[in-house]
């Protein structure tokens, strides 16, 4: 049955689009408030994630680190969770509401309900020239969630055990000494590092591109409060043909953290959870 178009069908599509969230409410992002920190601060740890597979690496509250490819033309998958509670985990979906589709430097990695605060700042995107391409895509995406086994068997019929998914859930069982079973329900929707991504202008499909990312980039990040991040190095690679597979060529990526020297971050302080109630109406 086919419905009937309205005829003010037209005056309807023409309603403005209004931005969601005032994001001039967000707490203020000052590149100056950083940079005394960024220019003294020095390397403390290195963490290398092989080609698909995943690491995990811990940083504290006040810390800098980087997602570097060391070797170029491969995108990482990122997740994120408060150090001393899982349950506060990043939240792709609303990071992607408060800021944009795809992030870079000044915007907050945003953390679950009820916490809802910054995890994370970015402080530094080597990739922040590319802007918006032709086809509509970008780097650093939140609207991806990460290659994983089981849309894989939907689409191919086949087991496939290296995707970001999987490659988190491993990574993440060996760290905290915990069953696969029980480490798989806290990985969660990603950050898409490096990752070119859109949706296509005709029938709105999320698409990949080649990255544009090169040797020696990095996204750089200030840790808000205490850090458990895993990166998965994805079987995609540069993600310019194929992923969840052993086809495509991989590269290593590195995290590595910094510590800022003491007195260069004077004003800031870790951000406390949402202080919203908990009410509910009840
Ligand atoms: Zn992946």
């Amino acid at each position: 049955m086919s419905k009937t178009i309205p005829i003010d069908a037209d005056a309807r599509r023409a309603a403005k689009p209004v931005i969601c969230y005032r994001t001039d409410q967000l707490p203020e992002f000052n590149a100056a408030d950083y940079a005394t920190a960024q220019r003294s601060m020095s390397q403390v740890s290195e963490v290398i994630v092989a080609p698909r597979d995943a690491s995990v690496f811990e940083v504290k509250a006040g810390q800098f680190f980087r997602i570097v490819s060391v070797d170029g033309f491969q995108v990482g998958d990122l997740n994120l969770w408060n150090q001393h509670d899982l349950s506060e985990r990043f939240y792709s979906g609303k990071t992607r509401q408060l800021h944009a589709s795809h992030v870079t430097t000044g915007h907050r990695l945003w953390s679950t309900l009820p916490g809802l605060r910054p995890m994370a700042t970015i402080t530094a995107d080597t990739l922040g020239w590319y802007g918006f391409d032709a086809d509509g895509g970008s780097v650093h995406d939140v609207i991806g969630t990460r290659c994983d086994p089981y849309t894989n068997y939907l689409l191919n019929e086949v087991d496939y055990h290296h995707c970001c998914h999987s490659n988190l859930t491993r990574a993440l069982a060996a760290h905290k000494n915990i069953d696969l079973s029980v480490a798989e329900l806290h990985v969660h929707d990603v950050l898409n590092v490096f990752m070119c991504t859109g949706f296509t202008h005709d029938t709105h499909q999320y698409f990949m591109k080649a990255s544009p990312v090169r040797a020696g980039d990095y996204l750089e990040f200030f840790a808000e409060i205490d850090l458990l991040g895993a990166l998965s190095a994805c079987p995609g690679g540069d993600c310019s043909s194929s992923h969840s597979d052993d086809v495509t060529t991989c590269y290593p990526l590195a995290v590595q953290v910094f510590e800022p020297a003491v007195g260069t971050l004077e004003g800031w302080a870790s951000p406390e959870r949402n202080g919203y109630g908990g009410g509910h109406g009840v």
